[in-house]
């Protein structure tokens, strides 16, 4: 499959990759919106998060718990957790992704 996601996971791509587990990868995002912003990404691919969770609901825990390890790891007691789903939403890579924005202050509600 032509997915950038997969390729990063296969290390086809390369990605400042920050944290890894059994069932995830996190890396760097290339164009950061916050001081600390990263993804983090099921190693085996779905489109979505309600797709991974469906399917793989341990791996879409995992994401989480690896979101909170980095916040700990980058010294962030604050942050948030989004989920892009469906191009209306602004989902632009069709491989889920959790994005871990950190470090700075963040309006609600989001835009
Ligand atoms: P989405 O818009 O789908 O929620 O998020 C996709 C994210 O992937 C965007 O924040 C974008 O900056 C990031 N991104 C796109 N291509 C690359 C890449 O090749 N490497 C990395 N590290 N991030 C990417
Ligand atoms: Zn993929």
């Amino acid at each position: 499959m032509d997915c950038l996601f997969c390729k990063i996971v296969a290390g086809e791509i390369p990605a400042e990759i920050v944290h890894t587990t059994e069932r995830t990868v996190a890396f760097r995002d290339l164009n950061p919106q916050a001081p600390t912003h990263v993804l983090v990404v099921p190693k085996d691919h779905y489109a979505n998060a309600a797709e991974l969770a469906a399917g793989a609901p341990v791996a879409a825990a995992e994401l989480v718990t690896a979101a909170a390890a980095v916040a700990t790891a980058e010294g962030c007691d604050d942050y948030r957790l989004v989920f892009n789903t469906g191009a209306g939403s602004g989902q632009t890579v069709f491989h889920t992704h959790l994005h871990l924005l950190a470090g700075r202050a963040f309006t609600w509600p989001p835009g």
